[in-house]
């Protein structure tokens, strides 16, 4: 046992079914189901491990994409340690939205210096469709996490901004993503407790 102790809250950013809910689901029961939940309110996974000398308490915190409840958003990503915010590759409008929601997460937070990942989901259904090129590439998605990049410098938050394209429903580099966040917040945060 270790008395070194980090709780470190994640929340899940992004529009409404690109598929935060199923990211955290994989991620912590390696579940997949093909229905679909709207989320109301909070809905918060919790998973106690050791990591090197260390016990971490993490907390992934998923809301609804409503713009309705906007009003609560606010409350919930405060104390956030990190961000992972999701767009669905088959959804364009959910890939432009990104900036929106990195916009309020920054508007909503005191303390900027947050860790961040970009995430783009449902590339099982790019690889169905190769021929289809109305969807989000990841040269893409890189060139997003690198204005991501430029937008968080402004507030001197010089951490570097992760990027993985991934499947909740094949489980397609959902666990990598997952634990290189973690490990970065782990690291970052190391040195404060
Ligand atoms: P949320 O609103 O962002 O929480 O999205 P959900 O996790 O509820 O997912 C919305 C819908 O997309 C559901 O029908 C899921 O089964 C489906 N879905 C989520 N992730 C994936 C994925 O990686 N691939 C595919 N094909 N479907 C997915
Ligand atoms: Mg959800």
């Amino acid at each position: 046992m270790t008395d070194k102790k980090l709780e470190m809250k994640i929340t899940l950013l992004g529009d409404m079914a690109v598929g935060k809910t199923s990211l955290r689901k994989k991620y912590i029961s390696d579940y997949f189901s093909d229905e679909y939940l709207i989320t109301v309110g909070f809905d918060v996974s919790i998973k106690t491990f050791t990591y090197e000398d260390s016990q971490i308490d993490l907390q992934i915190w998923d809301l609804g994409g409503q713009y309705t409840f906007s009003n609560v958003r606010p409350l919930y990503y405060r104390g956030s340690a990190g961000a992972i915010i999701v767009y669905d590759v088959t959804n364009p409008e959910s890939y432009n939205n990104v900036k929106f929601w990195l916009e309020e997460l920054f508007q909503s937070i005191k303390n900027k210096n947050i860790s961040l990942m970009l995430v783009a989901n449902k590339v099982d259904l790019r690889e169905d469709s190769p021929q289809d090129n109305k969807y989000i590439t990841k040269d893409d998605g890189e060139k997003l996490a690198k204005e991501i990049q430029l937008y968080v410098k402004q507030y001197n938050a010089d951490i570097p901004v992760m990027f993985f394209e991934t499947s909740a429903k094949s489980g397609q580099n959902v666990a990598t993503a997952f634990d290189s966040f973690i490990k970065q917040i782990y690291q970052k945060n190391k040195p404060f407790f």
